[in-house]
């Protein structure tokens, strides 16, 4: 496996291998990599095998290869202490809301610590309970955070964390991470992971639930409930009579074709559950067609919107919703898509 994996990073390509527990994958991949002397990016499914490469395995190599090398452990923001909020909510006593219990108890650890933290990780706090609420308020979060403009940008361990990576020989990060990047690398604002020219994603078998979380779309019976009650509360409002009818005709088709498809998976499932057969493409191979048809249903309901919008515009989100919707169904309709659990 060390060989296959240093021809890859030489020549490019991909290779996949396959090894049982505590054979030493870890070791094949990251000895030619280090050797290699190219940035590369570690991946994985837990943060547990995140922490045993970085605390472990990269100490034991850094012994053992005889050539120095810098490794980065990258973790979700919420991982770290914002610096700035965790000041401002001090500022503000925004603690007096939280239980009396949890701010005599963890508060003054927190406190204690992040002055004297290097990394702002909150793995280092071992007794901070997982869903601690006092924590959220105290995280990094990329919907609040100031970037550049903020005054503790600095010293900020989110900042450190990025700069340290960008200058690492060995990046580790975990597939949420991985994921949450490249869909932030699509609007090529806010990544945090440096660009590597070699990518190891270990844990492999668990990447594919972890991006259907980030890049699936999930379509439920509800959503379409509500996306027609989005659209019917909006008729008669602005639109001509004639618009109107257009637009109730749209959404009766859209009721129906829904009802048919979903009531269909539905029988779907319970047929596959009595059987006890895994759920595959093909279990639904029946059901493609009337996925077909409540996609035309959508398609039609998002040509009527959009003909509306050319007089006056519609509710933003069903505009955006009815084509997302569609394009989601025809991708089962193709037997293309992951079908995940189609019933919501
Ligand atoms: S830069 Fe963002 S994450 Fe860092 S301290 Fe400021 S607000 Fe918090």
């Amino acid at each position: 496996m060390a060989a296959a994996v240093a021809e890859v990073i030489e020549r490019g390509g991909t290779v996949v291998a396959e090894a049982g527990t505590g054979t030493g994958k870890t070791l094949a991949y990251l000895i030619p990599a280090i050797l290699s002397g190219q940035r590369v990016l570690v991946s994985t499914g837990t943060k547990n095998l995140q922490e045993q490469i970085f605390f472990k395995d990269i100490p034991a190599l850094r012994d053992a290869l005889g050539k120095p090398f810098s490794a980065t452990l990258m973790k979700g923001r919420s991982n770290y202490l914002c610096l700035h909020r965790f000041g401002i909510a001090n500022d503000n006593n925004s603690f007096d809301s939280f239980e009396r219990s949890e701010r005599a108890v963890f508060l003054p650890v927190i406190e204690e610590w992040s002055k004297k933290t290097k990394t702002g990780d909150r793995a280092e706090l071992s007794d901070l309970p997982e869903d601690l609420p006092l924590w959220k308020e105290v995280s990094a979060d990329a919907e609040t955070c100031l970037g550049t403009e903020c005054p503790r940008y600095g010293d900020c361990f989110v900042t450190l964390m990025r700069q340290r990576a960008a200058e690492s020989d060995v990046v580790i990060v975990n597939h949420h991470l991985l994921c949450a990047d490249a869909q932030l690398r699509k609007s090529a604002y806010g990544e945090v992971i440096p660009t590597c020219p070699t990518l190891v994603v270990d844990e492999a078998h668990q990447l594919e639930s972890v991006a259907t979380e980030y890049f699936g779309i999930a379509m439920s019976n509800f959503r379409i409930e509500d996306l027609v009650r989005d659209v019917e509360a909006g008729v008669g409002r602005d639109f001509t009579s004639r618009q109107n009818d257009e637009m109730r005709l749209a959404t009766t088709r859209v009721t129906e074709r829904s009802r048919t498809f979903f009531s269909a998976l539905s029988m779907a499932r319970m047929e596959a559950a009595e059987s006890k057969a895994r759920y595959t493409s093909e279990t639904f191979v029946d059901y493609f067609e009337d996925g077909a048809m409540l996609a035309g249903a959508l398609e039609g309901l998002e040509a009527t919107l959009v003909l509306s919008s050319k007089k006056d515009e519609p509710d933003e989100a069903n505009r955006r919703l009815a084509p997302r919707a569609g394009s989601a169904l025809r991708s089962h309709a193709h037997g293309r898509a992951h079908l995940r659990d189609p019933c919501g």
